[in-house]
């Protein structure tokens, strides 16, 4: 579902982001991408989500090369990746369910199908009682898990977090952690980049390793590194 053969992303000022990535990702899986500040866990995620291009390489998403699409077909790509990032992107004058809500108005979703999911999805992510509420009444947790029912409202195949849980506390990044292992249990791929090396050791998934750009471990289902 997700493959990147030999993929190289250098910016403008030399910088190597990161260098012939190999990675294929099967749907359903959980994948987390780890790695010190530096390694190129957020330049993967913006070649996943065709923020950036490859400087050589290809990246593909449900058999689309990224780097061959047009202008027009980004829309068609977004449409099957959910995003959450760490610091959750809110639109501030707006309450939780509009913001949930809007999602689906960008798809141009009938206003039925909006007014049933988004009551649906807020209460699948615990926030049935905070619809009316504005993004600066609620806590870091409630806020992810507002951007969480905003990335998964239209039902993606693949959800892409870059350190969804960086500014919360370890007990509500728990919360957030097993909403996204419920997610991915009910079907949805998810890659994570994170440096959270306690929730990657507590969830034994998939973890792939960065070190300055490249891939220095992949392994099926462990914990953050190979120390005990
Ligand atoms: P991580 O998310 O793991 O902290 P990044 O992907 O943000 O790592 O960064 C990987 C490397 O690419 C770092 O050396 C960083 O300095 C560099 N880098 C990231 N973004 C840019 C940019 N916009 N311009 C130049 N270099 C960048
Ligand atoms: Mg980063």
């Amino acid at each position: 579902m997700i493959h990147l053969n030999n993929v190289t992303k250098t910016y403008p000022n030399g910088s190597v982001g990161v260098e012939g990535i190999n990675l294929h990702i099967q749907k359903g899986e959980f994948v987390f991408i780890v790695g010190s500040s530096g390694s190129g866990k957020s330049t993967l995620i913006k070649l996943l989500l065709k923020e950036l291009d490859p400087t050589s390489g290809d990246v593909m998403i449900n058999m689309v090369k990224t780097n061959e699409l047009n202008r027009s077909q980004v829309p068609y790509l977004r449409r099957n990746l959910g995003v959450v990032f760490q610091d959750f992107r809110l639109l501030p004058n707006k309450t939780v369910y509009e913001n949930v809500a809007f999602a689906m108005r960008v798809i141009e979703a009938p206003s039925r199908t909006i007014r049933r999911n988004v009551p649906a999805v807020l209460s699948l992510v615990g926030l049935g009682q905070k619809s009316r509420s504005y993004p600066n009444e609620l806590s870091g947790g409630e806020q992810q898990r507002t951007a969480l029912a905003r990335a998964i409202v239209n039902n993606p195949p693949i959800l892409i977090c870059d350190e969804p849980t960086g500014n919360l506390d370890p007990e509500t990044a728990r919360g957030i952690m097993q909403l996204l292992d419920d997610i991915n249990k009910r079907g949805t791929t998810i890659v994570m980049a994170t440096h959270a090396r306690e929730i990657v050791d507590e969830m034994q998934k998939r973890v792939v390793t960065l070190q300055d750009g490249h891939i220095v471990r992949d392994v099926e289902k462990g914990g953050y590194s190979d120390e005990a």
